[in-house]
């Protein structure tokens, strides 16, 4: 797992002209190099990850899926601190998840009660997302933002609900 930065950049903090050709060309953005940073500087030279999607003020970091717990850190550690930097919300997602995982890490620290098929008035399916009630106050941002989400990493039709009891 690497970062999309080279370790000479991230060592010197001057960009070299291939890091400086992948930023030019939109290839890796400002905030990946931003959360490199702070990844590099935390983790030995351990932590990686795939790349990043900002949605509102959520940022999305997308990494191997047994990666996930260790870019979260310690009791959300290094989570905390990429935060801290990027001023926005973090979120950590394995690569290729299913639902049930992407809909667990995006929407903690609240937590999933479970997820159902329901139907449209078109017929369409639809996979109903159900947070527990007593966690509607955790939820990391609004329903439809982080539905969006969702519905992006996984490509499936989803609506995000809070239980009613
Ligand atoms: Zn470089």
């Amino acid at each position: 797992m690497v970062l999309p930065v080279c370790d000479v950049c991230l060592k010197s903090g001057i960009l070299c002209q291939g890091c400086e050709n992948k930023l030019k060309s939109g290839e890796i953005s400002q905030l990946d190099l931003d959360i490199a940073k702070v990844l590099f500087k935390l983790g030995e030279g351990k932590l990686g990850f795939k790349k990043t999607i900002e949605i509102g003020d959520i940022v999305i970091i997308i990494t191997e899926k047994d990666q996930v717990g260790k870019l979260i850190g310690k009791s959300g550690k290094i989570v905390r601190e990429l935060s801290r930097t990027v001023g926005k919300k973090i979120r950590v997602v394995g690569e290729d998840s299913d639902l049930r995982a992407v809909a667990r890490d995006i929407l903690a620290p609240a937590r999933v009660s479970g997820i159902n098929v329901v139907y449209g008035t078109d017929g369409e399916e639809k996979f109903k997302v159900r947070v527990m009630r007593e966690d509607s106050r955790k939820l990391p941002g609004r329903l439809d933002i982080l539905n969006d989400i969702i519905k992006m990493l996984t490509e499936q039709e989803t609506v995000v609900v809070v239980d009613r009891n």
